[in-house]
């Protein structure tokens, strides 16, 4: 987790887009327990899962059987929480399930602290490199942890116009505060870009990069064996957060996030795609639609709405796209969504913005 403004996303989304019934999704591969065991999905690639203490239960990592300055092992993709119930599961699977081989490289999709929490721990418990993409690195460096205190002048004004009340507010913001998963931050890490092709072991991964969950998500192609690792970046029944934080209030990340998807859409209809959380699966270009129809019914709830009202606010729209909240970071998370959409709408040029009563933000259709 982060500021109020970068929350770990996939770690509980606000709202699970269904595959339709008759979803076209297959799942050819039974999932490991989470306790340090592995399931082969192919020759040198294996499947474990670690456990999570919430909604969101596990994590689904990959270890890859990699030959890395002139030692066999296995190189690992994403990390778990960093708490003590993950690196008990990973001194398991290297102590005892794999015997003893060793790590070899550590490589972390994107910064959310399920998927890089422990990568500190385990750079320095298994003297291993850490590889990710600049700015997955730098975001976990730089604005990951609790929210700054006190609460900066631009954030709160980010929240008000977003008609958020003060006590609402205070209830995101302390939720956050009191998050137990906040990352130790590694120190150092190899840089991967877009388009570098990684050799791990007898596989060559193209490095595909994607935005708008996180700044520069990383999923990893092999084209021989038609596999993806997808990380968050394509998963098979929630979708992934999607937010605009204070940080960068006027960002469109949905935009970059459905185009970033859209391309996932090209890839071969039988690719097989490693997700980061539920099962590994089969359809990568029914998904990706389905993930892309999904931001299309957002938005036509919100041109019904302001069909139906002259103007609305962000915390409004809101409660319009997201029934079922529960908790303060629910609210976070889904009013960063709500505003996702609604920036996206305006750079379409569908919205207008304007100050309104007390100073926040009336949203209403372009004229
Ligand atoms: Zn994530």
């Amino acid at each position: 987790m982060a500021t109020p403004a970068t929350p770990a996303a996939s770690a509980a989304p606000p709202v699970a887009a269904r595959p339709k019934a008759e979803s076209p999704l297959r799942y050819p591969i039974e999932p490991p327990p989470s306790d340090g065991s592995l399931v082969e999905i192919a020759l040198g690639l294996m499947w474990a899962r670690i456990p999570m203490p919430m909604s969101l239960d596990h994590i689904n990592c990959y270890l890859l059987r990699d030959r890395y300055e002139g030692r066999d092992g296995w190189a690992v993709v994403d990390t778990g929480l960093g708490i003590p119930r993950t690196h008990e599961v990973w001194k398991r699977i290297f102590g005892e399930t794999l015997a003893g081989q060793p790590m070899t490289r550590l490589i972390c999709t994107h910064c959310h602290y399920d998927h890089a929490g422990a990568a500190r721990w385990m750079q320095e418990r298994f003297g291993v490199p850490l590889l990710m993409t600049f700015g997955e690195f730098m975001m976990l460096r730089g604005v990951m942890g609790p929210p700054p205190d006190p609460l900066p002048e631009t954030h709160r004004a980010f929240y008000h116009r977003a008609g958020v009340s003060d006590e609402q507010l205070e209830s995101m913001v302390g939720a956050m505060r009191k998050d137990p998963f906040m990352p130790q931050a590694p120190f150092s890490y190899q840089r991967m870009r877009a388009g570098d092709v990684l050799q791990i072991g007898e596989r060559e991964w193209q490095v595909i990069v994607g935005e708008g969950h996180s700044p520069e998500h990383a999923c990893l192609y092999n084209a021989r064996d038609g596999i993806l690792i997808a990380g968050d970046q394509l998963l098979p029944r929630i979708t992934s957060n999607v937010m605009v934080s204070p940080i960068e209030p006027e960002g469109s990340p949905l935009t970059v996030w459905l185009e970033s998807t859209l391309r996932l859409a090209e890839l071969p209809a039988d690719t097989l795609v490693l997700p980061s959380h539920q099962g590994v699966f089969l359809g990568v270009r029914e998904r990706a639609h389905e993930v892309v129809a999904h931001h299309e019914q957002q938005f036509d709830l919100i041109r019904a709405h302001l069909a139906s009202v002259p103007s609305a606010s962000a915390w409004e729209l809101m409660k319009v796209l997201f029934t079922r909240l529960r908790s303060p970071v629910d609210h976070l998370m889904a009013l960063g969504e709500t505003i996702a959409h609604l920036n996206h709408l305006r750079a379409a040029g569908e919205l207008q913005r304007s100050s309104g009563t007390d100073n926040i933000d009336a949203y209403a259709r372009a004229v």
